[in-house]
């Protein structure tokens, strides 16, 4: 419950924990945060479990069918998922020739299944390890998209935690041992809330066994380059989880030295670095200490405003961002200020911050984006809008500073971004360049689904 927890930041639309307790399911889920969804575990009992966080990137609005785990009795399989799969209508018409039901509009219903069927297709009970990785197989070829798993079965007699991770790899994975077995999660941090080491990152397009008493085994699936999301580095993943590449916030932190870089070389200048809190931080602090100009916190959050409605006019817009982000006067008043921000996805948000600093009267305003433009929609995993929505999309770097109202205006290169990676990551969302080719129908459907 503590991992859980500590992966609220990766869902707050609903949550759910189940357990198998010699093969009795245990199920707790339903809509809004963790302590809504699950308020308690009482008679909850078994030794393994599964636990998830929504964020709905397949289905517009969240019902509590959609909520993770997932259960299927045949084999008595428990599973949840983070990541999009791309080809659900072709996954649920196999599904369906096999009279099999996909009941939810969550994509993990639909490897849930598939899995199961290429499990019982062969053999209805008694599983083994062996029959594992062929369902796997079957598995990887068939579901399209980005996913990283956690499954909870018998395996060769013994409760088993199955962890798998798409053959690109572009959703992150890490596990690590507990005093008493294994645990596998999405980021690291919800391994250090439990005083656990992490032992390494689920390797792409391979599974993970995982028994009490026991070694992991690796089940090494299908090959294909690792490609994993870069926007996870960006924007989504607590700074202190460590990734493939190191710690999120030293990630952040070279990719704002890099920018740094960039933007001294159009010869502007500045007074002050600030942040758009929260993910810009280290990245505006590497900036500042890469151009020599101090780095001041301008903004002040407001932890408790949780979601802003839809507001009907522009002046309660500004209201509602004045609630969450209240900036401090004497920081911006009369200084050349270098505002950083993680990335500009449809640029309402940015639009308004600099006309509500404009007010403060900064004597420049320069605005830095420590990602390349986002041009293109996210169709693994990350809940973007779509293409028409998005303002990179339609304006190019100098219109958008135009736009916004700005002196100038910089996004990182992708240049700068591979080389500060330095390693080969997914970058569709800013090229287009979609690793796991996404049809016309299958792009159709994503977005229609995300349009409501
Ligand atoms: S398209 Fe962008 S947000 Fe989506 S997985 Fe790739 S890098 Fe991440």
């Amino acid at each position: 419950m503590l991992g859980l927890q500590a992966m609220q930041h990766r869902g707050q639309d609903a949550a759910g924990l189940a357990t198998l307790e010699k093969g009795r399911l245990h199920l707790r889920k339903g809509l809004g945060l963790i302590s809504q969804a699950v308020p308690s575990l009482d008679g909850i009992g078994g030794g393994s479990g599964v636990a998830h966080v929504r964020y709905p990137t397949a289905g517009a609005a969240s019902t509590a069918v959609d909520a993770q785990p997932f259960f299927t009795r045949h084999p008595g399989l428990l599973l949840a998922h983070n990541g999009n799969v791309t080809n659900v209508p072709e996954l649920s018409r196999q599904l369906r020739e096999q009279g099999l039901m996909v009941l939810s509009e969550c994509d993990a219903e639909p490897i849930m299944l598939v899995l199961a069927q290429e499990l019982t297709s062969r053999k209805p009970s008694g599983h083994t390890t062996e029959d594992m990785k062929t369902a796997l197989a079957g598995v990887f070829a068939r579901v399209r998209g980005a996913y990283s798993v956690v499954a909870l079965m018998e395996l060769d007699g013994k409760e088993t935690l199955v962890a798998f991770r798409d053959p690109h790899g572009i959703r992150p994975g890490v596990y690590g041992r507990t005093p008493d077995g294994w645990i596998a999660a999405s980021e690291s941090v919800a391994l250090d809330v439990l005083g656990v080491e992490k032992m390494g990152d689920l390797p792409a397009g391979s599974a993970l066994i995982l028994r009490a008493g026991e070694e992991p085994v690796l089940l090494e699936v299908t090959s294909a380059a690792p490609r994993p999301c870069i926007f996870e580095r960006i924007y989504f993943a607590r700074p202190d989880s460590v990734m493939e590449d190191g710690r999120v916030n030293r990630t952040r932190w070279r990719m704002g030295r890099q920018l740094a870089r960039e933007w001294k070389a159009k010869g502007l200048g500045a007074d002050v670095v600030v942040a758009v809190p929260d993910s810009s931080r280290p990245a505006a602090m590497a900036m500042a200490e890469e151009l020599g100009i101090k780095n001041r916190e301008g903004f002040i959050k407001n932890r408790y405003s949780g979601r802003t409605f839809i507001m009907p006019d522009q002046a309660s817009r500004d209201a509602a961002l004045r609630l969450k982000l209240n900036p401090i006067r004497e920081i911006f008043e009369g200084q050349r200020v270098l505002l950083v921000d993680d990335s500009i996805v449809r640029g309402s948000t940015m639009r308004r911050i600099v006309r509500m600093l404009r007010g403060l009267g900064p004597l420049e305003l320069h605005v830095a984006v420590f990602s390349p433009p986002v041009r293109k929609p996210c169709f693994y995993g990350i809940d973007m809008p779509t293409e028409d929505e998005l303002i990179a999309a339609r304006l190019d770097q100098d219109e958008l500073g135009e736009y916004f109202g700005v002196d100038s205006m910089t996004f990182l290169s992708l240049e700068g971004l591979a080389e500060v990676s330095g390693t080969e990551i997914c970058s569709a969302c800013f090229d287009g360049d979609y690793i796991v080719p996404v049809s016309e129908s299958e792009r159709r459907e994503i977005e229609g689904s995300r349009r409501g």
